[in-house]
């Protein structure tokens, strides 16, 4: 068994396909001066190829997995345009009198190198974007072909030493059964394409120089724990064929109650809707019958580009999901980046603590007109629908009439230009920061609606950085300091009259449901895999005996005891049950 990291979830049976490095035969005489001007011309023609080849390939990913996704090739063409990129090859050729290819090979060894020292796990992402970038260049200009895959007339688990978002993009979905890499990790833009593909994957193999796999070894992948098997005995294949068997007909039976209402057995409501950082999000929620968006992540519509998205793009999108959500409440987060959030063309200050530094509204309240062309997105698209506006990581009163006042300007505008937008738009806040809970009285009176982050309010209320491993046993969302901050910011919602929803992971976590019925939260958002799960503990709920359980649970004094209890509430009422 190896371990590894855990990039999408799913189990994955089948022979491996060992995918081959890109490696190169280079020429390493000198070139004559008179040379040169034919190696810029082969290396603008290589340029031309490898831009449109790339351009080809976003149009046709775009149409498997959609928009979002398939923008991760801006980012390489970006990379084709980068004049730091192209004046160091130039250089090269220009100083050193190499050819092209070795040009750019050094080129790309240059920036790789200089971005693995850093000791960022983004850049290190970023490192091998330009590996991709440059391979292909070098593709066009050594006339190479293109590696190939198996033809598709078998499924494989396709193991790579690494693998660019452009190789996963050729590949076919019906066909790859898992992905295998050595290096990568769970924010590499493969893992994320391989979740929005829904592909079991497992990266960043612990303790492993080489691939310790072969073409045609039989391999099974956990990808929920990261673990690889290399030719498992057949007890283990036995076993994970029942897992994997079972994990597909759960998912098949919980279909079948996207149609359903969230009541419990004794006819409580609740209204379950989807967190969102794409459109293909979107269609996944919308497949699992999601009552609406309750957290839109817009800052993705920010990332894997190079620059900040104009009103018109941002527009484009909202509008799209709003049509798309059909008369549910959307709920449009401003941008919310900085601590493990960032942005390649606008770096943010160093910070020794990122998650209390520059970050989220504070960053919008500075870059006002950032802020004033998101709003206006927002505004303009709240006519195709219902949409709410949430600014995130409130901390005080000031932060909220400052936004509110910019969000006035931007209405006045429009009003002027003659532009129409919902006037009655409402506007939340997250609740994320303890200090946002102590006052919510205060903040209740000046919002609409509050919306919990569990994320980050267990980080801050804990001290437990939400990103370090090392203290992640101390985590705890049912630790009874988070559960008496849920306690109070729902009194204070309930008695000013808003609503409070919850949309942090919590949301998501079955075992909370009797707390949101004794806190009278009746409003969860929560990731898209999560809400047929949820559904499910609802319906088999009977609310009157879970609020005594999370009444008991208010009064007892460690996160482990709360935990206990709920887990044992959850298998007592789920026993007459097949789901569970
Ligand atoms: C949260 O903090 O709970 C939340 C939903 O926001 P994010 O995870 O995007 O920080
Ligand atoms: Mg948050």
């Amino acid at each position: 068994m190896i371990q590894g990291i855990s990039g999408a979830a799913g189990v994955a049976i089948g022979k491996a396909f060992v995918l081959p490095s890109w490696e190169w035969d280079l020429p390493d005489q000198k070139m004559d001066a008179v040379d040169l001007a034919r190696e810029f011309e082969r290396l603008y023609e290589g340029i031309k190829t490898s831009r449109d080849e790339i351009q080809h390939i976003k149009q046709e990913f775009n149409e498997v997995v959609g928009p979002e996704e398939s923008s991760i090739f801006d980012a390489h063409l970006a990379i084709l345009e980068d004049p730091v990129f192209m004046n160091e090859i130039q250089g090269i050729i220009e100083r050193q009198y190499k050819a092209a290819e070795v040009a750019v090979k050094e080129a790309i060894d240059h920036f790789v190198t200089m971005f693995d020292l850093l000791d960022d796990e983004y850049m290190k992402e970023r490192a091998l974007d330009i590996k991709d970038v440059g391979n292909r260049l070098l593709k066009h200009l050594l006339g190479a072909p293109e590696i190939t895959l198996p033809l598709d007339t078998q499924p494989y688990i396709l193991v790579a030493n690494e693998l660019s978002p452009s190789q996963l993009a050729h590949l076919n979905p019906n066909y790859v059964l898992g992905i295998v890499t050595l290096i990568g990790g769970k924010t590499s833009h493969s893992a994320i394409m391989a979740r929005a593909l829904g592909i079991p994957m497992v990266s960043g193999l612990e303790n492993s120089v080489n691939l310790p796999v072969q073409t045609g070894d039989v391999l099974v992948i956990n990808g929920d724990e990261g673990i690889v098997y290399v030719n498992p005995d057949p007890l283990i294949i036995e076993k994970y064929t029942e897992i994997r068997d079972q994990q597909l007909r759960k998912k098949e039976q919980l279909q079948v109650l996207a149609e359903v209402d969230a009541v419990t057995k004794d006819g409580t409501q609740l209204n379950l809707a989807a967190n969102i950082s794409s459109v293909k999000e979107l269609d996944m929620s919308l497949r699992s019958g999601a009552k609406g968006v309750g957290l839109f992540r817009t800052e993705f519509l920010y990332m894997d580009r190079h620059s900040f998205p104009s009103e018109e793009e941002q527009y484009e999108v909202y509008r799209h999901v709003v049509e798309k959500t059909g008369g549910n409440a959307v709920v449009i987060r401003t941008l919310d980046i900085g601590g493990d959030k960032q942005l390649d063309y606008f770096p943010l200050p160093e910070e020794d603590n990122p998650f209390l530094g520059y970050r989220a509204i504070r960053i919008s309240l500075e870059l006002k007109d950032l802020f004033k062309t998101q709003l206006t997105a927002i505004l303009r698209a709240s006519v195709h629908g219902k949409v709410k506006i949430m600014y995130p990581m409130i901390s005080s009163l000031d932060e909220i009439r400052e936004a509110n006042q910019i969000l006035n300007e931007v209405k006045a505008s429009l009003s002027e230009r003659g532009i129409s937008y919902d006037p009655n738009i409402e506007v939340g806040i997250m609740i994320e920061v303890p200090a946002a809970v102590v006052i919510a009285d205060l903040l209740a009176r000046e919002v609409d609606f509050f919306s919990i982050g569990t994320n980050d309010l267990v980080q801050y209320v804990l001290a437990v950085d939400r990103m370090n491993e090392q203290i992640a046993h101390l985590y705890q969302p049912f630790h009874p300091s988070v559960l008496r901050l849920l306690r109070m910011t729902a009194e204070a919602a309930h008695a000013a009259g808003i609503s409070v929803s919850v949309c942090g992971e919590l949301a998501g976590d079955e075992r909370a449901v009797p707390i949101w019925l004794a806190l009278g939260i009746h409003n969860l958002s929560m990731s898209p895999q999560s809400l047929l799960r949820v559904k499910h503990r609802v319906l088999n709920t009977e609310a009157a005996k879970a609020v005594t359980v999370a009444k008991s649970c208010l009064t007892m004094s460690t996160g482990k005891e709360i935990e206990a209890e709920l887990e044992k509430y959850k298998r007592n009422s789920t026993q007459s049950t097949s789901l569970s």
